[in-house]
């Protein structure tokens, strides 16, 4: 039971900050979930109602340009429109399924700064309608370029986003694996030390942006995005348990300072999962595990309904299948199962049934 319940819904600012700390200090972690349409974006929410369990959505600038529609020409329009769009669908709807909903874009490296930038554009015209902010918070992630440049521009974001009650989330050390064109290659042969986040690196972040904000760490432990085969990821948490004692260390602080992300959580061992949360993860991303959850069903669906798929009236006897190919009855199909994959990630994670959330 968290001592901070809130009324369910968007949580931003003051209400995401709280949110943050009592997963941490209830020793639990929230599932961000990569969403491309109001479907994934529904199944996502029907999960955590149904477990009663706080959740992030986020979206990629290639899932945001989706949401908007692969038919716009503009792309740069479609990725921040499309971003925008499935904000506003959620403060909508969020209320309604009764738990705290974070919102919150996914990887954008330097090209993707733009995109960056005319989201909190966005978020700022919604901060003067509503007073508050249209995402809880964006990723920047600079980990391919240098150090100082990663950390100037985070903090230049940052401070123009913590205006509008904003945390933002970076990147320090390398993901591996790829998702949405961005990301690194796993080389066995090259030089692994990018993939393992520098301990010194995130006591850097950590003095250059605690005066001007909230923000969070996506570091890297050996974690891949995408699901490989087994042996082809070695995990070390300690490298997150590292970071936190030199801050500790060195800036006096209570324990677990740091607001850490686990990236690239599908197929990673549950006891692996359990130590990073002990280290102050508190939010781990879920894409591939519930984008195969989400399209698993389907087989199963068109073989027992084939002619459904080949025909519109039974060639036979002339039944109507409509109730068959009607998209909703196979989308439904598809939701069920990835709210299923999702309720596995709450358990994992130690969210089920532990919302904030009280009406
Ligand atoms: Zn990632």
């Amino acid at each position: 039971m968290s001592s901070t319940p809130m009324r369910p819904g968007v949580v931003t600012g003051e209400r995401y900050r709280d949110l943050v700390a009592a997963a941490k200090d209830g020793g639990y972690a929230l599932p961000a979930v990569n969403v491309t349409s109001s479907s994934t974006l529904n199944a996502a929410l029907e999960a955590a109602a149904k477990t009663r369990s706080d959740i992030i959505i986020q979206l990629s600038n290639g899932g945001a340009q989706f949401y908007a529609g692969k038919g716009m020409e503009d792309d740069f329009q479609a990725k921040v429109l499309g971003a925008v769009s499935a904000a506003r669908h959620v403060h909508l709807v969020a209320e309604q399924y009764g738990i705290c909903v974070v919102i919150h874009t996914d990887h954008a490296n330097r090209a993707l700064i733009p995109w960056v930038e005319a989201l909190v554009e966005h978020g700022e015209q919604f901060y003067r309608e509503t007073g508050g902010p249209l995402y809880s918070s964006h990723m920047l992630d600079l980990s391919a370029d240098d150090i100082e440049f990663n950390l100037g521009e985070s903090a230049r974001l940052l401070d123009r986003m913590a205006k509008i009650d904003m945390s933002i989330e970076i990147e320090l050390g390398v993901t591996g694996g790829e998702e949405d064109g961005v990301g690194a290659d796993i080389d066995e042969s090259a030089d692994n030390s990018k993939l393992y986040t520098q301990p010194e690196d995130v006591l850097q972040a950590y003095e250059k942006l605690t005066p001007l904000g909230h923000f969070s760490v996506a570091a890297s432990f050996g974690n891949v995005h995408g699901v490989y085969k087994p042996g082809n990821v070695k995990l070390r948490p300690e490298i997150l348990k590292n970071s936190q004692a030199l801050i500790e260390q060195k800036q006096n602080t209570a324990h677990n300072p740091l607001n850490l992300v686990f990236h690239g959580g599908s197929g990673s061992e549950k006891a692996k999962i359990h130590e990073a949360v002990d280290y102050g993860v508190f939010k781990m991303n879920i894409d591939t595990d519930t984008q195969f959850a989400y399209s698993k069903p389907l087989k199963q669906y068109v073989e027992e309904n084939t002619g459904a798929f080949l025909h519109q009236i039974d060639p036979e006897d002339g039944t109507p299948y409509k109730k068959f190919y009607d998209p909703r009855k196979w989308v439904r199909a598809c939701e069920e199962s990835m709210a299923a994959r999702l309720h596995e990630a709450f358990e994992d994670l130690g969210s089920l049934g532990k919302t904030v959330a009280r009406a």
